[in-house]
């Protein structure tokens, strides 16, 4: 079987964790931590970043650090993860969803202000595959409204829009460190901070409400409870393991972007036939092979290839049931306009093995078989 997803490894990783045992420092915000911190800010441009226990806790950081109080409403696409949703959920807020683009299955720019009313406070993009949403249009809608932009950008580490790292454009952008995703910590992610207001809200935050992070650094003599917080940093352990990915990044990037290619260059025949659709990338875009995907004809027929491609050994999955049709997606909001795209869209929407040090070969087998299926 070639697997769908294999989760990333350098083979340093057990390395820096014994560092960590070593240095006799596990807990949050340890030496590791802090390296990650300063490349991330530094290879993106970040103002802050703060690492936590995963991309769902960096979306609840942002949106408690939005401060939305029950009743206020944010758009967000229904094609995402509950993640993107379940965040803002926790503060009472109303989730409005809006349709996407069928092109790169991002909010649909066009859409967005039709979906805005008096109690809307914030935009979530989520930037699908790695591939940025039009953030200039998005943050010009904001900017009219008063509204705050958060950014999941779990998909999206090391992808650019017009030469800006995803998550440093909005307020606040949300990395994960999933197994699934890019890089990997096991579990984790990171919230990144574009204003620096919001620091030390967001230090208190995820420091269990106290100022500790200002006593460490020698800013105050004790610390103290400040205000509503839980506990968001990752073990020095996991940050570790994430440092040795960070440290190879380039390398993970362009062995995945080899394989993305790979799959584009072999399938385009079939695209150009009309068989299958490939994913767009933008001009303003450099993605970062998140993802591959193709688009079939619609829900049968991506079943047919589904099924087709597993008795030839190959796991492909299909993606998000769109969040406004499942039980908590009708609970917590509602479509604003009209479903053109995000249902129609994802039933036609069917992801390829991709990771990293993916075999060329296995890359041959999944096409071969996709272009059999065509009875090519
Ligand atoms: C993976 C993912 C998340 C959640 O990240 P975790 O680290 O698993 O909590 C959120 N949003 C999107 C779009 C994701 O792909």
């Amino acid at each position: 079987m070639i697997s769908f997803n294999l989760p990333p490894t350098v083979g340093t990783e057990l390395d820096y964790m014994r560092q960590a045992i070593e240095n006799h420092k596990v807990c949050g915000d340890g030496a590791f931590t802090k390296q990650c911190h300063a490349w991330l800010e530094e290879r993106f441009g970040a103002q802050k970043v703060l690492l936590t226990t995963s991309g769902t806790s960096a979306l609840e950081m942002a949106a408690l650090l939005c401060g939305l109080a029950p009743g206020d409403e944010v758009i967000l696409p229904s094609y995402t993860f509950s993640s993107t949703a379940t965040a803002f959920v926790l503060t009472g807020a109303k989730l409005v969803f809006a349709d996407i683009r069928p092109d790169t299955m991002n909010l649909d720019e066009t859409k967005l202000e039709a979906a805005i009313t008096e109690k809307t406070k914030v935009i979530c993009v989520m930037h699908y595959a790695g591939v940025a949403c039009e953030m200039d249009t998005i943050l010009a809608i904001a900017r009219r409204h008063g509204l705050l932009v958060v950014e999941d950008a779990a998909q999206g580490v090391m992808s650019t829009y017009k030469g800006r790292a995803l998550g440093t454009i909005g307020d606040f952008g949300c990395y994960s460190f999933h197994e699934t995703k890019n890089y990997s910590m096991g579990e984790g992610g990171a919230l990144v901070i574009n204003n620096a207001a919001y620091n030390e809200p967001a230090e208190i935050l995820r420091e269990k409400g106290t100022n500790r992070s200002k006593f460490l650094r020698g800013q105050v003599d004790k610390y103290t409870w400040i205000s509503y917080g839980s506990s968001y940093l990752p073990s020095d352990l996991n940050a570790a393991f994430l440092w040795a990915q960070l440290e190879r990044a380039d390398e993970i990037n362009e062995n995945r972007l080899a394989a993305w290619q790979r799959y584009w260059d072999a399938l385009s025949p079939l695209a150009e036939e009309g068989k299958i659709a490939l994913p767009v990338i933008p001009a303003d875009c450099v993605h970062n092979a998140h993802m591959f995907y193709i688009k079939l004809r619609d829900l049968e027929e991506r079943t047919a290839l589904t099924a087709h491609l597993r008795e030839d050994g190959v796991l492909a999955c299909f993606h998000y049931i769109p969040l406004h049709s499942a039980p908590a997606g009708r609970q917590y909001g509602r479509f604003a306009g009209e479903d053109v795209y995000t249902t129609r869209e994802s039933e036609r929407l069917l992801r390829l093995p991709m990771y990293y040090g993916l075999d060329p070969a296995d890359q041959d087998v999944v096409v071969a078989s996709i272009r059999s299926f065509f009875g090519r």
